[in-house]
């Protein structure tokens, strides 16, 4: 594998393993794409179970030495990836639009947020405060002291979706290596390019080879780390029915296991919003990364005279979206990352329309310049007349489709936005308090936005989701120290 970072294409991946790129013990392999040109790009193997247990092992010798290093050494590793992380960041943005779809500028917030996962490891040490030792405990017998420690646990994978395929991964393993643990990353078969070259600068900043590997892959190789004997632990981010898969079969094999899921976000709209930065910030958080996104708004729901007021300052800002080639800087909103997901969400629209939805604004025959007919471009769609039955207002789209429903009152509007399987976000635009504080309150969701389409909290703030949105007890940042550890009591009597 050439080892020059943006490129027009990249031949076919390999794994990272033991600090070395190496070729999978495989002859099954998927195409990657730019999706912007609908061109293949890469050509990903399937990592069979061998390559698996290749890379488990390597990370399982790493372990036994890579715990035992003091922490405070190990986060020096942290800081020269930071550092290198910048340097890369141009390039790295590049690659991200090239191989997700994604524009520039949002390849460009992706490398920040990555850097920003950094800084969230950085503190910590702090959290290791909360050791306890206990001296002469034992009642009717003295000089018994008992004290908790932690440790870290062994090999954890992590198997990652399309969508960020550099900042989530980089979610878990700063913590996950920082607390003395090892590390595979599966990332998703479409577009593993950018995390396969990143993946190197962990050598380069000098983690020791084993400590962060990686296969490549597809589902078959995600069961083959899952079903693993030294594999202790998984954190997922991607879709629900495939975390509730993965939850089950962590757990039943006594595997920790957190799980970030899918979602169906939505957004109340009022009559008393603010106009235009409320329509800006709505159609921006919908259309955005071509809506995919898990904190994407998944539904407008509009109260009372709101539907009137703010439609037609919605359709005409969302038609001033300029869909096209994601390297192309005039670029608002790029292709969808795959055909089978364009697929899946036309067929989603059309399944609207025939069970009743009007479409104001449709996407499905955007023209994009002669040079870029073949990738795979959707344009904004918004689907009136929808109601929450409709499998557009239930189910999460992720793509470029702004379903709207009305509701007559605030009550009406937040039943329906309660109603969902999910939960990982609602958003609420008024102006005012009173509305804003009672949605907070009761809205089931783990993200609570006000006048903010889209709820990402900073990185040192947990992520959490609920009901299908989420699958598990801890979150992998504020909850690091748990889950990347164990506790252990040691009791001692000295004569
Ligand atoms: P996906 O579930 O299809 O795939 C995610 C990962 O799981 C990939 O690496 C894939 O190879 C692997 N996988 C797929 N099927 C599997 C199976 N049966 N067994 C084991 N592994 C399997 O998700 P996606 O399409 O890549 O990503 C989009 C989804 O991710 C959306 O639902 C989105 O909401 C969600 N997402 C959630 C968050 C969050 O933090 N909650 C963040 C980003 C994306």
């Amino acid at each position: 594998m050439s080892l020059k970072w943006f490129s027009e294409s990249y031949g076919r991946l390999s794994n990272y393993i033991d600090g070395e790129y190496v070729e999978a013990d495989s002859d099954r392999f998927l195409e990657s794409y730019d999706p912007g040109l609908g061109r293949v790009i890469a050509e990903v193997p399937i990592s069979s179970r061998s390559d698996v247990d290749v890379a488990v092992s390597s990370a399982l010798e790493a372990f036994r030495k890579w715990s035992q290093i003091p922490i405070l050494e190990r986060m020096r590793y942290l800081v020269r990836l930071r550092m290198l992380v910048e340097e890369k960041s141009g390039e790295l943005a590049l690659m991200l639009a090239q191989n997700v779809g994604k524009t520039v500028r949002e390849g460009r917030g992706e490398v920040q947020r990555t850097i920003e996962a950094i800084d969230s490891a950085l503190g910590l040490p702090h959290l290791f405060m909360s050791v306890r030792k206990l001296v002469n405990v034992a009642g009717g017998e003295p000089e018994i002291d008992m004290e908790m420690v932690r440790e870290p646990l062994g090999v954890f994978a992590i198997i990652s979706p399309f969508n960020f395929p550099v900042m989530i991964p980089m979610w878990f393993i700063p913590m996950a290596v920082t607390l003395g643990n090892t590390v595979i990353v599966k990332p998703s078969e479409l577009d593993p390019v950018p995390i396969t070259y990143f993946i190197k600068l962990f050598k380069d900043a000098g983690y020791p080879d084993g400590v962060v590997n990686l296969v490549n892959g597809d589902a078959s190789t995600s069961q083959h780390l899952l079903e693993h004997r030294d594999v202790v632990g998984v954190a997922f981010v991607g879709s629900s029915p495939v975390a509730e898969k993965i939850y089950s079969a962590a757990c039943s094999k006594g595997k920790r296991a957190l799980c970030q899921a899918g979602a169906k976000n939505p957004v109340l709209l009022m009559p008393d919003a603010v106009p235009e930065p409320s329509v800006e910030n709505i159609v921006a958080g919908f259309f955005d990364m071509a809506g995919q996104r898990c904190l994407a708004p998944g539904l407008l729901i509009t109260v009372g005279e709101a539907y009137d007021r703010f439609l037609e300052m919605i359709i005409s800002k969302v038609k001033r979206i300029r869909v096209g080639y994601q390297l192309l800087e005039t670029t608002d909103t790029g292709p969808l990352a795959s055909l089978r997901g364009r697929q899946r969400v036309v067929g989603m629209i059309e399944k609207a329309l025939e069970q009743g939805a009007r479409i104001l604004l449709d996407g499905r025959n955007i023209k994009v310049d002669e040079k870029y007919s073949m990738g795979f471009y959707l344009g904004p769609t918004i689907l009136d007349q929808v109601s929450p039955e409709m499998e557009i207002a239930r189910e999460e789209v992720f793509g470029p489709v702004m379903p709207i429903v009305r509701a007559s009152s605030f009550d009406e509007a937040l039943e329906i936005a309660n109603s969902g399987a999910y939960g990982n976000t609602g958003t609420i635009y008024t102006s005012s308090g009173r509305y804003a504080r009672e949605f907070a309150r009761r809205m089931n969701a783990g993200n609570i936005a006000v006048n903010m389409a889209v709820a990402q909290p900073n990185q040192f703030f947990p992520f959490p989701g609920r009901k299908k949105s989420f699958y598990g007890v801890l979150h992998g940042q504020v909850d690091a120290l748990d889950f990347f550890t164990d506790r252990k009591v040691i009791m001692q009597r000295w004569w």
